[in-house]
């Protein structure tokens, strides 16, 4: 398949006056080019996918009271409801922990099997961790989750690089403990500017 390619958002990285700036810049380019990459190489892909990050199998959703109130139509109180999952009874899905909700092993409610799509895609109510799985920008760089198929790694360091364009380079790392979880950091090219390259 052919993968589209990002246009360079270089252009808006090269008048920043402060360091704040450059850092405020490069954070909206990766987030811009992280946002880009999902809507080219991963959201075509989620209909065909065959292991649906919304099925909750290998990953855990993680949510305040209210979408958890909302998406599991529950009409008791929220100390009622955290009673009825302390005693057992509750959707055994999920976990309430830290003033939050964990949801695993079982389909997320909002997820359409049938169309497998999400059936609250671009409302509110979606949570933001969701929007930014698999690729996003994170403290001035791009974490990728490969738990999901569509992540092409190479070619995403590529989209990175060619979105930043000449005088950055793209250095991977994977975390130790969770070796799917790959952050992109980006240095900046000293001197000259030379062509953009990736590292391992
Ligand atoms: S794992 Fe990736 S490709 Fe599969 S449904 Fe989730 S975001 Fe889409
Ligand atoms: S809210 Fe939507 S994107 Fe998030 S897990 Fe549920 S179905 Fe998937």
């Amino acid at each position: 398949m052919a993968r589209p390619t990002p246009r360079s958002t270089a252009r808006k990285l090269e008048t920043p006056s402060t360091a704040q700036d450059t850092r405020r810049l490069l954070a909206k380019a990766l987030a811009k080019a992280a946002a880009d990459y999902q809507n080219a190489a991963v959201i075509p892909h989620c209909t065909q996918c065959t292991k649906p990050c919304c099925k909750l199998e290998s990953l855990v959703l993680e949510l305040e009271w209210k979408p958890v109130k909302l998406l599991w139509r529950i009409e008791e109180s929220r100390h009622a409801f955290d009673r009825r999952l302390a005693t057992g009874q509750g959707p055994e899905e999920i976990r309430a922990g830290n003033g939050l909700y964990y949801i695993h092993g079982k389909a997320c409610p909002a997820y359409d099997e049938t169309q497998g799509s999400c059936r609250i895609y671009g409302q509110p109510l979606k949570p933001p961790g969701c929007s930014d799985f698999p690729v996003y920008e994170d403290e001035g760089g791009i974490m990728a989750d490969l738990r999901c198929e569509a992540v092409d790694l190479d070619a995403l360091v590529a989209w990175i690089a060619r979105a930043l364009g000449p005088g950055f380079r793209i250095v991977k790392s994977a975390d130790e403990e969770f070796p799917f979880l790959v952050t992109l950091s980006v240095r900046k090219v000293s001197g000259k500017p030379s062509r953009t390259s990736a590292h391992k």
